[in-house]
């Protein structure tokens, strides 16, 4: 926003130029999605019935690019087993669909 107002004004101003310029910027989704400094909204936390019996309910999710990982393992899969809360957590040098499906037959068998 700072920069661009500040291209503006080594070639053109208008009365209220600053707050045009910042509600367009706050209307562009192209800004908002790389904006780094937007705030954030965090999802709020909520409880999920706890699963009755085994294998009902599992969670996966993959950790991305881990830092200064040793090769082979810039990602953790991870499987977690709702109703025991057990985890199961793989490495992997990345997440296509066939990495993907090896850790879950790997854990599955
Ligand atoms: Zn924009």
């Amino acid at each position: 926003m700072v920069h661009t107002k500040q291209r503006l004004r080594d070639l053109y101003w208008w009365p209220g130029m600053d707050c045009q310029v910042e509600n367009a910027i706050k209307a562009c989704s192209t800004c908002l999605q790389h904006d780094k400094m937007a705030n954030t909204h965090v999802a709020p936390l909520c409880s999920v019935p706890t699963p009755t019996s085994a294998w009902e309910k599992l969670a996966i999710d993959v950790v991305r690019p881990l830092n200064n990982a040793p090769q082979g393992c810039c990602f953790a899969m991870t499987l977690i087993y709702s109703y025991s809360k057990w985890p199961e957590i793989a490495f992997a040098p990345d997440v296509h669909s066939a990495t993907v499906v090896k850790f879950l037959s790997t854990v599955f068998s």
